[in-house]
């Protein structure tokens, strides 16, 4: 009779977050991780404003200004303090999005 290799956790394939969490870290597990971490923060913030997401996703727009608070509806921290300051006409000299040349 053959003797089957005992392998109590088989090996994940390369480019799964399961083989990375093996140790292997191959540029395509890497990547694989990056991919997991990103969909994990996706369902973890599903709840929050889709402008914000989109900011860990890693495309940057300047948090704390008009475009980012009003037309995204980012509410993270930058974009609250930036409203917090805006409404109350606390302003840094900075041109204001409503004033027109
Ligand atoms: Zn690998
Ligand atoms: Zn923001």
């Amino acid at each position: 009779m053959r003797e089957l290799p005992q392998l109590p956790h088989p090996e994940p394939d390369h480019g799964t977050h399961a083989r990375y969490t093996r140790g292997c870290r191959c540029k395509r597990c890497r990547t694989a991780k990056a991919t997991y971490v990103r969909e994990w923060r996706h369902r973890t913030g599903r709840n929050r404003p889709r402008a914000e997401y989109e900011h860990h996703l890693g495309e940057r727009r300047i948090h704390g200004s008009y475009a980012m608070y009003n037309k995204a509806g980012c509410r993270c921290q930058i974009c609250r303090a930036w409203n917090r300051g805006y409404t109350s006409g606390y302003r840094h000299g900075k041109a204001t999005p409503g004033s027109s040349r």
